[in-house]
């Protein structure tokens, strides 16, 4: 093995010996100092074991101080040379902006070939280190005038390699550790909001895909706010136990089936599309578990996984989509914002294209459009349902009343009235109905005709809500006749509310074909519910007796048929 890696060392120094592009300088000319645009070398120690004697004898790459090299570049050196060309003696800082996402990194400081300064941050053990600074790596060193260091940083990162480098004055150096990324904040903050008004939605209508949505937006600020230094910068904490907070990056795509489950229905209205995203689901949750124990490998075909993600998603849409579903056309538009992003953030994280903020940005950004285009969704669907219920319960109503007077029917009538009567006899209050009747219509209809009847109706059956009692049940029960149905009502006080009646019907002027007034009359018969073994029905029959009496006893006038009287006179 010994032989193996020398024979490995002895190749790279042999090609180490052809002649070379020049190494990458970084000139320090004049005040303010404040570099973040230069060139640096780096070399990938894929044996993860070469020591900086080892290291110094090699080949480097040129690449940018800002720069990402991927999965396979899990300990990679990086070469900075300073030359102060200022003519004065120099304090620099050098800022490592990313380190709070690394295992650890490793400083040798070199003069004139001597190693000057070695110094080690592993981010298990941050401690007291004065190296880091809530989440940047701060390497000071002085640099004296017209000479040069050679910086050499071993980089040791848990899955992906992205790393800068930034050289700072003192006063620079300030600035930047004070200066917090607004931008993560104000992505951040904004999920934050979503999440709380997720909460309170599902508080107020307990649908499933808001909890769903809640996760998702959660898996997906914490995702954020770790890859993007915002917990290492307000926590202060790092290594393996914050990088385990990567499993959110394994939640966000199974909240986002959930809640892709919920709000389409799909196990009721699609259930072959249901099936292709429980496959995922299942896929996503194994995935969820292996990261529980070992998320760093979890993560390795985290890119795989997402592009099988988007597929399955996108598939799934569009054949919802071509199904005619009304909402899965916003889904479409923000999940197209989440996969672009993605997609050029995986670019970004594999190293394939150099640093830009869209692509190191491309999750967060992604993330953050699709969650509000979800929440359209959302506010859409409450709408869709709201609607819905509203023409349900603009059917029940309809199926309650009658079209022309809009009282209720008599199927109405009839159940609400079973449930008052066994209401009174728990409160042992009475119950009275009477049951009214409009006198000679038919000579209305004759003189007229029908329609102007219709009118009088209508106008009848105002009068009648008008002058009973709010919790009186009114309805109408056929032509020109009607029930009220009176509660915490004797004889007494349901004669009275009849007379009441009687006497604005009467008093009634109905306007019909524009010069005409029609005045009518009622008849109405009352009898009382009694609670013992008495219905609704047969108090109606005695009702129905009393209003035979009054027509028979000349009309527009009240009359009483009490359970005794009908007892004495049969029939
Ligand atoms: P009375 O009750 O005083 O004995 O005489 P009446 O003429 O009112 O007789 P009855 O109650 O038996 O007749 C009801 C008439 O009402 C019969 C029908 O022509 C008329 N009618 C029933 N339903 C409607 C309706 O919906 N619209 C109109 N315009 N007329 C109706
Ligand atoms: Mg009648
Ligand atoms: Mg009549």
């Amino acid at each position: 093995m010994d032989l193996l890696r020398k024979l490995l060392l002895l190749s790279l120094l042999v090609m180490s010996s052809s002649p070379l592009a020049a190494e990458p300088r970084v000139i320090i000319d004049q005040s303010p100092i404040s570099l973040s645009e230069f060139s640096m070398g780096y070399f990938v120690d894929l044996s993860q074991s070469l020591s900086y004697e080892e290291v110094t004898a090699l080949p480097f790459t040129t690449t940018g101080s800002k720069t990402t090299l991927g999965t396979s570049a899990r300990v990679t050196w990086f070469k900075v040379i300073l030359d102060n060309a200022s003519g004065l003696e120099q304090r620099l800082f050098v800022h490592l902006p990313h380190a709070y996402h690394v295992r650890s990194i490793d400083f040798y400081q070199e003069r004139d070939g001597q190693l000057v300064d070695q110094q080690v941050l592993d981010l298990e053990q941050v401690g007291d280190n004065q190296l880091m600074y809530n989440g940047t790596a701060v390497y000071p060193l002085t640099l004296p005038a017209a000479q040069s260091i050679t910086l050499y940083l071993r980089s040791h990162v848990y899955s992906h390699q992205w790393f800068a480098v930034q050289i700072l004055d003192e006063q620079a150096s300030r600035r930047a550790l004070i200066s917090i990324s607004s931008d993560i904040a104000l992505m951040v903050g904004m999920l934050l909001a979503l999440v709380v008004y997720n909460g309170l939605l599902y508080f107020a209508t307990s649908k499933k895909e808001n909890i769903f949505y809640s996760f998702y937006l959660i898996s997906g600020l914490v995702w954020i706010a770790l890859s993007y230094g915002l917990v290492a910068s307000f926590f202060d904490v790092y290594g393996s136990d914050v990088f385990q907070l990567n499993i959110s990056l394994i939640t966000m795509p199974i909240f986002l089936l959930l809640f892709m489950m919920t709000v389409f229905e799909t196990r009721r209205f699609y259930p072959t599309e249901h099936r292709f995203l429980q496959g995922l689901l299942l896929l996503l949750c194994g995935t969820l578990v292996w990261g529980f124990f070992d998320i760093s490998a979890a993560l390795k075909p985290a890119s795989s996984l997402a592009a099988l993600m988007m597929i399955v998603t996108f598939s799934v849409s569009i054949s919802l989509y071509r199904k005619g579903n009304p909402l899965v056309k916003y889904f479409l538009v923000g999940h197209s914002f989440f996969v672009i992003f993605n997609g050029i953030a995986v670019l970004f994280y594999k190293g394939i294209i150099a640093p830009t903020y869209l692509n190191s940005h491309g999750v967060g950004i992604g993330i953050v459009l699709e969650a509000l285009t979800l929440a359209f969704i959302i506010s859409h669907r409450i709408k869709i349902l709201e609607d819905i219920r509203a023409s349900q319960e603009e059917l029940k109503k309809q199926a309650a009343t009658d079209p022309l007077t809009r009282l209720y029917n008599r199927r109405f009538f009839f159940s609400e009235a079973d449930y008052l009567l066994e209401l009174a006899k728990n409160k042992g209050t009475p119950l009275a109905v009477l049951v009214i009747d409009i006198d000679h219509f038919k000579q209305v209809n004759d003189q007229y005709g029908h329609s102007c009847g219709d009118q009088v109706i209508v106008n009848i059956a105002q009068t009648l809500k008008k002058h009973s009692r709010t919790h009186d049940l009114v309805a109408r029960f056929g032509g020109e006749e009607f029930v009220v149905l009176l509660p915490e009502a004797d004889l007494q006080e349901a004669s009275q509310c009849a007379e009441r009646i009687r006497a604005s019907v009467q008093a009634l002027e109905v306007p019909v074909n524009t010069h005409d007034m029609v005045r009518c009359t009622v008849s109405i018969g009352i009898a009382e519910i009694m609670l013992g073994n008495d219905s609704v029905e047969a108090a109606l029959k005695r009702a129905d007796k009393a209003l035979y009496h009054a027509k028979h006893s000349g009309r527009n006038q009240l009359c009483i048929e009490t359970p005794e009287q009908a007892d004495a006179q049969p029939g």
